[in-house]
């Protein structure tokens, strides 16, 4: 099918949809393929939810002399071109951004601080893949001024592929840490990947910014024309990390007054830098972007801080990766405020040969503070036992329920962080 004539329909479209669930009436609904389904088969069903136009590429699905059936050669394709198509339509910046920790974070900052100037558009949630940067794409709106577009990566090759589709203008890495080793063939690979994106700007003439708390990243300055560097001396996103307990404080440029952000964690010290240096280099008023930080409440349980009696808890049970779990435990080591601490970790996932060293490293990290009580739960975290034997190891998440409801902790200041698959959010009820 031509793009052409899909882009009309799209355009004359409420938006479109890959999820039979989520249809909205008017929109075009892509039947996209995984491992484990083919929504070719539910093209019958939007079309019932008010579809106007699907787009299939299973030919057994294909309705003849119905016009609302568009037969492509790949669906999943059809909407990545239409994707591009529509962003070379668009004359506005986009910031590309990826890294290993914090791209959400740091994107919902952005967002928050470019909005006090611009009509900003910006991914919804975590649609970062293949898929989500085409939707992400499709939802930018013609009054929209600027966007800001989540880009992850599971392997090599997954950053560049997204540029082709997002064409961004500027490009910001949070960090280079070791997440998904598996995929990406170890930590050069991490670094090559995440770097696919200042290579694309490099060969488009984009601007990139660069992070030079990351010793990695400040490294690859040298390769780019212009990068903006930043944290720089001076500069009014010199932020200055004050204490931990429990939320991150900044100073900005020009004013010794101190903001209270509601960010927990070493590493939003970072996250606030980015979006701060992206709101100057932009052009939103100091005053209005700090005025954006300060408001930002975190949610979706990346660092969410939630009471429980009278014990107070740290909730990061969205995900984690070597480096995230690493800034964490150490932010957390260095936390007061309660007179007991316990710490409870879980596995890490996608660290394929990595995994056993990367578990027992974590043993290392916890044995360098006085953390009163440490769980383990899990199979992987086992092998942090060998370092840190003191830890209390429940290798099921029924028997740490059971232990953690008999406890009737009081008093206790508490982080709970694991990898998504371990759905360490379940333990909060019985604390
Ligand atoms: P994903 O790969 O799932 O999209 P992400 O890169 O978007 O993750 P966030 O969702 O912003 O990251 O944060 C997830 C968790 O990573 C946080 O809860 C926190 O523990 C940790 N984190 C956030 N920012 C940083 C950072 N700058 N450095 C290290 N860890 C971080
Ligand atoms: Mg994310």
């Amino acid at each position: 099918m031509n793009i052409s004539i899909l882009y009309t329909l799209f355009k004359n479209s409420t938006g479109v949809s890959t999820d039979t669930r989520k249809i909205e009436k008017g929109n075009i609904f892509f039947a996209l393929k995984g491992p484990n389904f083919d929504a070719n088969a539910f093209a019958p069903k939007a079309l019932e939810m008010g579809a106007s136009v699907v787009v299939i590429d299973d030919i057994q699905y294909f309705v003849e002399d119905d016009e609302r059936y568009f037969l492509a050669k790949d669906s999943l394709k059809m909407l990545q071109d239409l994707a591009n198509h529509h962003r070379k339509q668009l004359r506005i910046p986009i910031i590309g951004m990826t890294g290993s920790n914090g791209k959400t974070t740091s994107k919902e900052l952005m967002k928050a601080v470019l909005s006090q100037k611009y009509q900003t558009a910006a991914t919804v949630g975590n649609l970062n893949n293949h898929i989500g940067v085409p939707l992400t794409l499709l939802a930018i709106k013609e009054q929209d001024e600027i966007a800001i577009v989540e880009m992850g990566a599971n392997k090599q090759g997954d950053i560049a592929e997204l540029c082709e589709i997002a064409e961004p203008t500027h490009g910001v890495i949070t960090n280079i840490g070791r997440a998904h080793l598996e995929g990406m063939g170890g930590p050069a690979g991490v670094l090559k990947t995440k770097t696919e994106l200042f290579q694309f700007l490099k060969e488009t003439g984009g601007r990139v910014f660069i992070n030079s708390q990351d010793p990695i990243l400040s490294n690859l300055s040298k390769r780019f024309d212009e990068p903006v560097l930043y944290p720089a001396k001076g500069d009014f996103c010199e932020v200055t990390f004050m204490e931990a307990n429990p939320f991150v404080k900044f100073t900005a440029e020009g004013s010794d007054t101190v903001f209270l952000s509601s960010l927990i964690g070493r590493y939003n010290f970072g996250n606030i830098a980015t979006a701060l240096t992206i709101g100057k280099f932009f052009g939103v008023e100091m005053e209005k972007a700090v005025e954006a930080i300060v408001d930002y409440q975190p949610s979706n349980m990346r660092s969410q801080l939630l009471e429980k009696r009278s014990n107070l808890i740290i909730l990061d049970a969205y995900n984690a990766n070597p480096s995230s779990m690493e800034v964490a435990i150490r932010t957390f080591g260095e936390m007061t405020g309660k007179k007991h601490k316990m710490l409870i970790i879980g596995d890490m996932f996608e660290l394929g040969e990595h995994a056993e060293a990367e578990h027992a490293r974590l043993g290392e990290i916890v044995s360098e503070y006085q953390i009163e009580k440490v769980c383990f739960t899990g199979q992987l975290i086992a092998a942090a036992l060998a370092k840190y034997p003191k830890a209390l190891y429940f290798p099921d998440p029924f028997s740490f329920r059971n232990w953690l409801q008999d406890s009737k902790l009081e008093d206790y200041l508490i982080l709970i962080k694991g990898s998504r698959g371990m759905k360490l959010e379940g333990l909060v009820d019985f604390i």
